[in-house]
């Protein structure tokens, strides 16, 4: 039985909180409530007890899947555990109950740790100078892009043009033209990686920058990236990594060495700090040495013992977000980064690459992989031969949640038709991933034996399958009583 909504547990004159009546210690009830905060019209609020209230949000609680809960094999969302010594530091007082606009000399402890966030996050991505403001990933591309314009202005010149894979994120070539640039697609070749030649035929003075995410979206490193870096700097463009999701380079290679210009981070991806459910977030936009004048305004910079902000960069881009982004965040991924340090770093990234590529052995019999080859951190499989019995991606995804997982990302990236795509953060043991290899391969038997199980699936939750394109369009949470 679906859990029903408060409003319709209502029972007229039911109270979950009870005040006196009476006068109180010799007080009127209007001497302590005076008459004029007194509300006339009741609320049209539910009426229900209290532990009727708490057992229905509690139990509410429990439809809940999250890390906390199990695996969770979004594919590009890198959905790893959060350790919650992360929490127990971003509750300190001294970080929780500052406040931006206290006199500089009273938050120097909380200044020091985003000084020295940004020296590790810069010393992870070989990058010069990071600015810790934007919030998001998508927010971290627009950063690098008004960066990108804003550097060939200075140097007299108007380049519109940016070049970006098909096989990229979605936010990519929204934050390009947001920040004004036209974009220009380049094409992936049989092996899943860049067109090298379709990529020198597109490049040329017009070209502001190339946007590029390696290991790429279908978890495959680029190895041609010197000769696609030599190829963008030659034509004077500037090189942006899409660093989303750092989870398989930590400690084994630095976006800076392979001659990236400009890199954003999302901390919520690779840094273990929440995400989901829209936020917060945050994303780090990394810059090479002489694209720091550019970077947005303040900077966090230490004089002597004494840390300060420095607003006076008249080349800066300006200000992105108010204060600092999300500072709670950035505790948290400080706190992550800290216990785990330089070695700990690079563990997780050999962790995640084998944890996929275990998971990848483990379902190559019984999905086709497009592109099967050692991957990185994720892998790609394709439904599309499952079409004729009328079973997609989707459908299989939805199953998996019977199965007790939640389901990977489907239909991306563009350049795989019926994509299920699956992350396996270093986060998981040998035996989950062993479990949900399990799951996939009996969903696999389903659709040979009877693929109503999965079209019909999910079969064991209070709700079935829903109108995903109703529920986005037309997402009505107000309740009306009929
Ligand atoms: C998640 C992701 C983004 C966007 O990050 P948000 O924080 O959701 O804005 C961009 N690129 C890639 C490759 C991603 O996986």
């Amino acid at each position: 039985m679906p859990e029903k909504l408060i409003f319709e547990k209502s029972v007229a004159g039911r109270r979950g909180a009870t005040f006196p009546t009476e006068a109180l210690q010799g007080f009127s009830i209007d001497q302590v409530l005076p008459k004029k905060f007194q509300r006339q019209i009741p609320l049209p609020l539910p009426e229900v007890s209290e532990n009727e209230l708490m057992r229905h949000y509690t139990r509410l609680s429990h439809e809940n899947y999250g890390v906390d809960t199990g695996f969770y094999p979004l594919g590009s969302c890198t959905m790893k555990y959060n350790p919650k010594i992360n929490e127990d530091v971003a509750r300190f007082p001294g970080f929780a109950q500052i406040h931006p606009l206290q006199p500089i000399e009273t938050v120097q402890g909380a200044l020091q740790l985003l000084y020295h966030l940004e020296k590790i996050l810069a010393e992870i991505a070989g990058m010069a100078r990071v600015s810790l403001q934007p919030v998001a990933g998508a927010q971290g591309e627009l950063v690098g892009m008004l960066i990108t314009r804003a550097y060939h202005q200075q140097q007299g010149r108007q380049r519109k043009k940016v070049i970006i894979p098909d096989s990229a994120h979605g936010t990519n070539p929204a934050s390009a033209a947001l920040a004004g640039h036209t974009i220009q697609t380049v094409h992936s070749n049989a092996d899943g990686l860049i067109d090298v030649d379709d990529l020198a035929k597109v490049v040329d003075e017009e070209t502001a920058a190339f946007m590029l995410t390696n290991p790429n979206t279908l978890g495959l490193f680029e190895r041609e990236i010197e000769k696609i870096v030599r190829i963008v700097h030659d034509a004077g463009a500037l090189m942006y990594l899409d660093g989303a999701n750092l989870n398989a380079l930590l400690g084994l290679t630095r976006p800076g060495d392979m001659g990236f210009d400009i890199v954003h981070f999302n901390l919520h991806k690779t840094f273990s700090t929440p995400h989901g459910g829209g936020g917060p977030g945050a994303g780090p936009v990394g810059v090479a040495e002489r694209l720091v004048p550019y970077l947005p305004s303040p900077t966090i910079e230490k004089k002597g013992e004494e840390y300060f902000l420095d607003e006076r960069r008249p080349q800066s881009i300006g200000r992105i977000h108010g204060f600092h982004g999300n500072f709670g965040i950035l505790v948290r991924a400080y706190t992550y980064i800290s216990r785990l340090g330089a070695s700990g770093l690079s563990a997780i990234s050999r962790n995640a690459i084998i944890n996929a590529n275990y998971l990848r052995k483990q379902l190559e019999g019984s999905y086709p992989v497009p592109f099967n080859r050692p991957c990185m951190h994720e892998f790609v499989l394709s439904a599309k031969k499952f079409r004729e019995k009328g079973v997609h991606a989707w459908d299989i995804a939805k199953r998996l949640i019977d199965y007790g997982f939640y389901p990977p990302t489907v239909n991306f990236p563009l350049v795989i038709e019926e994509a299920l795509m699956i992350e396996t953060p270093e986060s998981e043991p040998r035996e989950v991933l062993d479990a949900f290899a399990e799951a996939m391969k009996s969903i696999r038997k389903e659709i040979d034996d009877d693929p109503s199980r999965l079209t019909g699936a999910p079969h064991t939750r209070p709700v079935g399958r829903m109108d995903e394109v109703q529920a986005a369009k037309r997402l009505d949470v107000n309740y009306q009583k009929k």
